[in-house]
């Protein structure tokens, strides 16, 4: 008889657990998986899948408008937001059922309701059953901070947005992350009236605030509002459906008809009996582990958002790979978090990699260079749209080390992800100074920076 009924037991069917158990089955583990809401995890359900579906379906709005400069007469365009709603979430369910499927292909029995830490060796499931397991892995993800004031309630979070019935006509978007700017994008471009709610000065604080400055600009050009230095007092629901959002910033209140709070996401570990277990959280409730991902149990191990170290998908997945690689696979590995890329999906994008200047600047003083390419992009010369794009490149050293790239302007998260290859290999500039460039397009200002 086996000492235990699993080798693993994953609590979370997410982005970081999905991978940790399918590897760690098809190193031969005998796996579970319990999810309880819907396997696939915030990214897939409610979170980077739906949201990017939406921001394409947002596109069309600045080229519908713009069609006729290219020789297109476009009659009675509408928008229809419960067909885009509907057709993002028959997705949503199609890759929901892939997940079951590849998880089932390689024998991870899956287990659909709730599972908590009933000791180092045991789970506990919603009904009521308790199974034992030599590893438990830790992957329940994060969830959307509360708004903190009274009257929360009244808002919404990422996790309803998607289902929303009709399309507001005026939303305020509260936070000033990636979310926040992404949804305002999104809104806007549907034809809601938009109002970014902040309660510091800064919004996408991890970003180089230059290009930071250039999507404000061109965000206040197209008719999205920022309310900065806007701590939220309270938020009342009317009687029409409506609410009334009051500010801390000696402003008046504002009326909208949907209120949505982006203001982080904590990590989801309350109630889980992880301290009752021993397992030591931190601060913000995060789960505490090492580089191999354990925790100060033994036997328990944790990845992605829940251990708040970088809340990206990628990420999760890398770090479920490596533990199961570690635990079964005989290979003990780590990840590195150094130089990730990311992108904010506003309109236009952001794209990143690398120090920002103010980072490289406090780090390597006067060590560093600067290169900017400050350009319209070709499309927005046809078709008479003002926005330009800005690229930077930060270098250090007198071999001029590529050390941050920096890009706001169409499609920039698909030209950096090659590019970044440039920063982790630690190349110096002269190696993309090398490279001919490809013409016409966006992409080559990063080979031809002067
Ligand atoms: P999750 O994917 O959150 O999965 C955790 C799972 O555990 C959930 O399905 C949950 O239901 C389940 N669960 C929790 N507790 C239990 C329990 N006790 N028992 C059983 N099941 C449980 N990242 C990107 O890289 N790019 C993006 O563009 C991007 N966009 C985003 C947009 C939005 C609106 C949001 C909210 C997030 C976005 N993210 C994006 C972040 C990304 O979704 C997360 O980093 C990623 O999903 C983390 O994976 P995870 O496995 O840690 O957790």
């Amino acid at each position: 008889m086996a000492e235990y009924d699993y080798d693993l037991f994953v609590i979370g069917g997410g982005s970081g657990g999905v991978r940790a158990a399918r590897i760690s089955a098809t190193h031969g583990a005998k796996v579970a998986i319990a999810e309880e809401f819907r396997m696939g995890g915030t990214c897939v359900i409610r979170g980077c899948v739906p949201k990017k579906m939406l921001v394409y379906g947002s596109h069309f709005a600045e080229d519908l408008h713009e069609a006729h400069r290219f020789g297109w007469d476009v009659e009675g365009a509408a928008f229809d937001w419960p067909r885009l709603r509907d057709i993002v979430q028959a997705d949503v369910d199609r890759l929901e059922g892939l997940y079951s499927v590849n998880l089932g292909n390689v024998g991870v029995e899956i287990i659909e309701q709730r599972a908590v830490v009933a000791g180092p060796n045991a789970v506990k499931l919603a009904d009521g059953k308790t199974v034992s397991a030599k590893y438990i892995l830790i992957a329940t993800g994060g969830w959307p901070a509360p708004a903190g004031c009274p009257g929360e309630e009244h808002a919404l979070t990422s996790n309803e947005i998607f289902h929303l019935e009709k399309k507001p006509e005026n939303i305020i978007i509260v936070g000033g992350g990636y979310i926040a700017n992404e949804f305002a994008g999104i809104f806007h471009a549907f034809g809601s009236n938009v109002i970014v709610a902040n309660r510091s000065e800064k919004i996408l604080r991890p970003y180089d605030q230059e290009i930071v400055g250039r999507l404000q600009e061109i965000s206040e050009a197209k008719g999205i509002a920022y309310r900065l230095n806007a701590p939220l007092e309270k938020i009342e629901k009317n009687d029409d459906g409506t609410v009334t959002v009051h500010f801390r910033d000696g402003g008046p209140p504002q009326n909208a008809d949907v209120i949505m709070v982006a203001t982080g996401r904590v990590p989801n570990s309350a109630n889980l009996g992880l301290e009752e277990a021993g397992v030591a959280l931190d601060q913000a409730g995060a789960v505490s582990v090492g580089d191999d991902n354990r925790s100060s149990v033994e036997s328990i191990y944790a990845v992605g958002d829940v251990t708040n170290r970088v809340q990206l998908t990628p990420v999760a997945i890398r770090e479920g790979h490596a533990f199961a690689d570690s635990v079964f696979g005989g290979n003990p590995r780590t990840i590195s978090y150094d130089n990730i890329p990311s992108a904010v999906f506003s309109s236009p994008p952001i794209a990143s990699v690398g120090m920002t200047e103010d980072e490289a600047r406090a780090k390597f003083g006067e060590d560093i260079k600067i290169y900017r390419s400050d350009f319209k992009p070709m499309k927005n010369v046809v078709s008479g749209r003002e926005e330009r794009a800005l690229y930077k490149m930060i270098t250090r050293g007198p071999d001029e080390t590529v050390i941050g790239l920096h890009m706001i302007g169409p499609e920039s998260a698909e030209i950096l992800q090659g590019a970044a290859v440039a920063i982790v290999g630690k190349m110096p500039k002269k190696v993309l100074d090398d490279v001919v460039a490809i013409h016409p397009s966006m992409a080559e200002e990063l080979v031809l920076f002067k």
